[in-house]
């Protein structure tokens, strides 16, 4: 395994307490919930009267949960509070996508869409304010690394998109599923990241069914054994490339786990239902992954993997460096795998006229050590030679 260098800036999680040392509930869980009323002489059946007037109602105070006990609301005013973040501004695309800024503590902004597809509607949100792995063509690398979200801030993008889109002028629109595809790499802020699927999945809160949440990653290999233990949603893994010397260079993670760990960590992830497929994802990038071999490669490295293939047509960013290949060149590349069986689809790009689309999310990230601010002043380090920068403690499994 490569030396790993360990940022100054350690991974973080904002506090679950506010300023005034009262505890946001918003993020907790029905356990977390259980736990905390327990721990005050209450009855545990009140997290599910909670969870319904947080998630369902989308009521923030407490005086209006009118099957509370008087005294309890008291307390809970005293003691707790449910904190939204603030959303600081929302774009509109051609296409119907919208995407909104949300300012979580510290003056840092995610970014998530909404993705209108008739009969669905898909949300993309973020589990990490920037990201760390340094993917050679994604603009969130730009932006660094500052924090993980608490799981109140991950669920808060469920809660507020909902409460947006049912408010709408333009209509009620529904969420039908839910990707978490926005900034940052959600396997290394597991735990929060788990505790908000759970309030995705909970029947007392979104309600959503497991196979229409997608978690995906650039493969942190130990952690997707440990999503399958804990709440298996439905996987998509960034592969974009078929070999790991060229896979090395565009995800420099896969030094960390290689091709052949992380095919056996999807292997097993969807084992146990035979109708279950791990999503690929592969963007296209013109003259570096995008060949007639590079897709005969891949088709070979699928073949006995339960897959199905999501082509990505690059999605630029100013001085990426990168470019879309050619319709033909993708068409070909979608057909090769198609003849071997392998389910393909090449994504649409929603979203592009606002940079909502995949890899374009670049929110505010603050810089929080000099090798973010040389990275964000131009000074970086050339990207085909960025080192992986990773919290070693974050790597174990
Ligand atoms: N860190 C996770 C979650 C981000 S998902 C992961 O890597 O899966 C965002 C998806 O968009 C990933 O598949 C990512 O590789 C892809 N992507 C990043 N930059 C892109 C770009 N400029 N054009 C198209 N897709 C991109």
């Amino acid at each position: 395994m490569p030396a790993m260098n360990t940022p100054d800036d350690a991974i973080q999680t904002t506090p679950s307490r506010c300023e005034d040392g009262r505890i946001n509930l918003l993020g907790l869980t029905r356990t977390g919930l259980e736990d905390y009323f327990q721990a005050r002489g209450e009855r545990p059946f009140r997290a599910v009267q909670l969870l319904k007037w947080i998630h369902q109602q989308r009521v923030t105070e407490f005086s209006a949960m009118t099957n509370i006990s008087k005294d309890l609301r008291e307390r809970l005013e005293r003691e707790a509070e449910v904190q939204l973040p603030e959303v600081v501004s929302t774009q509109t695309s051609r296409d119907g996508t919208i995407k909104w800024l949300v300012r979580v503590a510290s003056e840092n902004c995610i970014e998530m869409v909404f993705i209108p597809d008739e009969p669905r509607g898909t949300l993309c949100i973020s589990s990490q304010v920037g990201c760390a792995l340094n993917c050679t063509f994604c603009s969130t690398a730009r932006q660094g690394f500052n924090r993980n979200l608490s799981s109140a801030e991950i669920i808060a993008q469920v809660w507020l998109a909902r409460e947006l889109l049912e408010n709408d002028i333009a209509g009620r629109r529904a969420i039908t599923n839910i990707v978490l595809m926005g900034m940052g790499e959600p396997l290394l802020n597991f735990d929060n990241v788990v505790d908000a699927l759970e309030l995705m999945l909970e029947d007392n809160a979104h309600c959503f069914a497991k196979r229409r949440v997608t978690l995906s990653t650039a493969g942190v290999v130990p952690k997707i054994d440990a999503l399958r233990q804990r709440c298996p949603v439905s996987l998509a893994v960034s592969l974009h490339a078929p070999n790991d010397e060229l896979r090395d260079r565009l995800v420099p993670l896969n030094k960390h786990y290689p091709i052949r760990d992380l095919l056996a960590a999807c292997r097993r992830y969807v084992q146990d239902d035979a109708r279950e497929k791990v999503t690929f994802e592969y963007v296209l990038l013109a003259g570096v992954n995008d060949r007639p071999e590079h897709a005969r490669q891949l088709a070979a490295l699928l073949a006995d993997v339960p897959a199905k293939v999501n082509l990505i047509p690059f999605n630029p960013f100013p001085s990426s460096g990168y470019e879309c290949p050619p319709k033909h060149v993708i068409d070909e590349f979608r057909d090769i795998l198609m003849a071997k069986k392998i389910i393909t689809i090449t994504r649409k790009t929603r979203g592009g006229d606002i940079d909502a689309a995949c890899g374009q999310l670049a929110g505010k990230v603050q810089p929080r050590s000099r090798r973010m601010q040389l990275r964000q002043s131009g000074r970086s380090a050339p990207l085909a030679t960025a080192t992986v920068t990773l919290p070693a403690k974050q790597l174990q499994s």
